[in-house]
């Protein structure tokens, strides 16, 4: 009983996630649904276990456990494109499928649940940013080059639009295509801004254009770390080692960076005091 309560999270989580895979099998009559939700439920349940147990590497293990699942097994195997490229196609298809259900839960009604969540356990392009050397950043100073999110965003609409436009023959072709060339863009630009800024997070930061949904739906948030201001003792301990610059002491929603947090915990995982 001690377990089942200490673990009650990791049963909330598989709940919903089953759910959803069985109301979208019986709905769209397809049993790959509720295999997709299942698998990607399990994981973060198991993660969320792992945490309760300690475990310092849980958060890396769901990240790799869904990114390499989002990213081989759906994108590159079944030829899934769930990139905002692929969001974007398959909304002017008018096709409610893979993509736009995937933004749906993730990117756009799920932040209003579990903030950004996504962020910290599940995108497979800061999977392969975490691996590099700057996981503290060398400053907290953000650059103000947030403007580059938008850019980005607007970039990627008119792509898939004119596309959709011109209609070359094999459009299922070309959306694999820019899921792998977008993959690499996005790599290799993530890669060069975490070297760049000395911080693996940079590309979220300031060029991720699904930051667009999700800052503004987590500000929302139901679920969100909070300071027992009883218990710190403004030791800054937790902003030190915070990968996204976010001043996690501070409780309102409109505290500096504050649809940046990722829910990694490494905040609380530092704090002395257990505060947060
Ligand atoms: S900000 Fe973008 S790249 Fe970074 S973790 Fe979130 S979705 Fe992935
Ligand atoms: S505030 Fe804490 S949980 Fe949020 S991103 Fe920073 S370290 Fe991670
Ligand atoms: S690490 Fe803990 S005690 Fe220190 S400032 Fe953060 S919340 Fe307060």
């Amino acid at each position: 009983m001690k377990m089942l309560k200490r673990n009650i999270m990791s049963v909330f989580i598989l709940l919903i996630f089953f759910t959803v895979g069985v109301v979208l099998t019986v709905t769209k009559h397809n049993t790959f649904y509720v295999f997709n939700f299942g698998y990607i439920g399990t994981s973060i349940a198991l993660g969320l276990f792992l945490m309760n147990m300690e475990y310092k590497h849980a958060r890396r293990i769901v990240q790799l456990l869904v990114g390499i699942y989002m990213l081989v097994f759906l994108g590159l195997i079944s030829n899934e494109n769930m990139q905002i490229e692929g969001f974007w196609y398959y909304l002017f298809t008018g096709v409610f499928e893979a993509a736009t259900i995937h933004y749906a839960v993730a990117k756009i009604f799920g932040p209003l649940f579990f903030g950004r969540g996504w962020c910290g356990y599940a995108c497979w392009t800061a999977m392969v940013l975490d691996f590099l050397p700057y996981k503290i950043p060398e400053s907290h100073e953000r650059r103000k080059i947030g403007y580059l999110r938008y850019v980005t965003f607007a970039l990627s609409f008119i792509c898939v639009l004119a596309l959709f436009m011109i209609k070359p023959g094999n459009m299922a072709r070309v959306m694999f295509i820019s899921f792998i060339a977008g993959n690499i863009i996005y790599y290799a630009a993530g890669i060069f801004l975490a070297y760049k800024f000395k911080d693996n997070r940079a590309f979220c930061k300031y060029l991720c254009p699904i930051t667009v949904f999700l800052k503004p739906m987590s500000y929302f948030s139901l679920t969100r770390i909070k300071c027992d201001k009883e218990k710190c003792v403004n030791c800054g301990l937790c902003k030190k080692v915070c990968p996204m610059d976010v001043d996690i002491t501070d409780n309102s929603r409109s505290r500096k960076n504050g649809t940046e947090c990722i829910m990694c915990m490494e905040c609380a995982k530092a704090c002395p005091k257990k505060a947060l």
